[in-house]
């Protein structure tokens, strides 16, 4: 282990830090031999959170009273590089991480490099990017002086408790948030949503074109509460308006890692596959025997899902 110091930026909500921001933690603990967190609102009183997955140290912005947490954070940021001499920032590629990061880089000077999957140590920081669709990876290292600032997937890395105690709380350093410190959230709204988060659910069931038509998606919302699971899609029918961008699963969408996934009526392109071919499980149902999306199926069905999903509905209602 050659690096020092990593801040992990960790993004709470509903009471436990979000899955990303655990996984970092995980993961900067290979990488570093002190690693600090920051965090605001609510992750303040995380503190055991943060030290059993593997933080020394929690930096606490505090409430921001309304504030976009992009200004404050990225200014508390700023400071503790500075006075820590921190190797890398890991910031999870949620929406408030990515203007952190942008913020950030234009405070410290220092590039971003976003879309990482993967970062190891090789005499310093080594990130990878899956590029073409995830059929090419490309490597890169930071040059120059100054941290790393990095934007890493959700489900890069496993979250893996470190069984260590808690985190010792500072008050993370303000920094000054200039003219863009006006920037307040002036309305917000909460997704609703039943069942479990799309990236957190042990069973994924996706819809695609195939599908027909807008209505049919509650065919798979079915399936996939009958499967205590989550409903996903592909990009063809989130761009048509049938479902909201939040259930996109793939390049431009979120990546999943579920014990199952079930593909119904997608074909299986590249960006597709990059965002869900790591799951354990795949099933796939199309009506092409030569759909791409059978080359990593480990379970296919070929045919037509108006008649395999309601058949399948029923068989899981039958069993109670
Ligand atoms: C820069 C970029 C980023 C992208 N990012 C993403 C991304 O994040 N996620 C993503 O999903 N896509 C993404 N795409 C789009 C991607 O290339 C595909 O266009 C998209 O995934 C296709 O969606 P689909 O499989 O639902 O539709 P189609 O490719 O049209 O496939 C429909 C499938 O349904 C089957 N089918 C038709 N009728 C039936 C039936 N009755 N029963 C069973 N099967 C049936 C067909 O055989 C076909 O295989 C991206 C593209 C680009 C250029």
């Amino acid at each position: 282990m050659t690096l020092n110091s990593i801040l992990v930026v960790a993004e709470a909500g509903n009471g436990t830090f979000t899955s990303t921001s655990l996984e970092l933690l995980s993961h900067a603990r290979s990488l570093a031999t002190n690693v600090a967190a920051i965090t605001w609102g609510e992750g303040g009183a995380l503190a055991d959170l943060a030290g059993e997955y593997g933080a020394s140290t929690l930096y606490d912005v505090g409430d921001l009273a309304g504030a976009l947490p992009g200004v404050p954070v990225a200014a508390a940021i700023s400071h503790l590089v500075a006075a820590s001499s921190s190797d890398a920032v890991l910031i999870p590629a949620s929406y408030d991480g990515r203007d952190i990061a942008g913020r950030l880089s234009a405070r410290l000077d220092r590039p971003v490099l976003t879309n990482v999957t993967n970062v190891t140590d090789q005499g310093g920081l080594v990130t990878e990017h899956p590029v073409f669709g995830g059929t090419q990876t490309v490597r890169a290292r930071f040059t120059g002086e100054g941290p790393g600032i990095i934007v890493v997937r959700a489900k890069s890395f496993a979250a893996e408790a470190s069984g260590a105690g808690s985190a010792q709380v500072v008050a993370a350093p303000a920094g000054d948030v200039g003219s863009e410190g006006g920037a307040v959230i002036v309305a917000s709204h909460v997704e609703e949503r039943t069942g479990p988060k799309l990236e957190e659910a042990p069973v994924v069931v996706s819809g695609g074109r195939g599908l027909g038509e807008a209505d049919k998606y509650a065919l798979i919302e079915e399936l996939a509460r009958l499967l205590g699971g989550a409903a996903g899609a592909s990009r063809a029918i989130v761009d048509a308006g049938w479902v909201p961008y939040s259930h996109q699963v793939g390049q431009t969408g979120k990546t999943v890692k579920p014990t199952v996934y079930i593909a119904c009526g997608i074909s299986g392109a590249t960006q597709h596959m990059v965002g869900m071919k790591g799951s354990k499980n795949i099933v796939a149902i199309n009506k092409d025997p030569d759909a791409p999306i059978f080359q990593i199926a480990d379970f296919g069905v070929v045919g037509d899902v108006h008649k395999v999903l309601p058949a399948l509905i029923e068989a899981l209602k039958a069993r109670g």
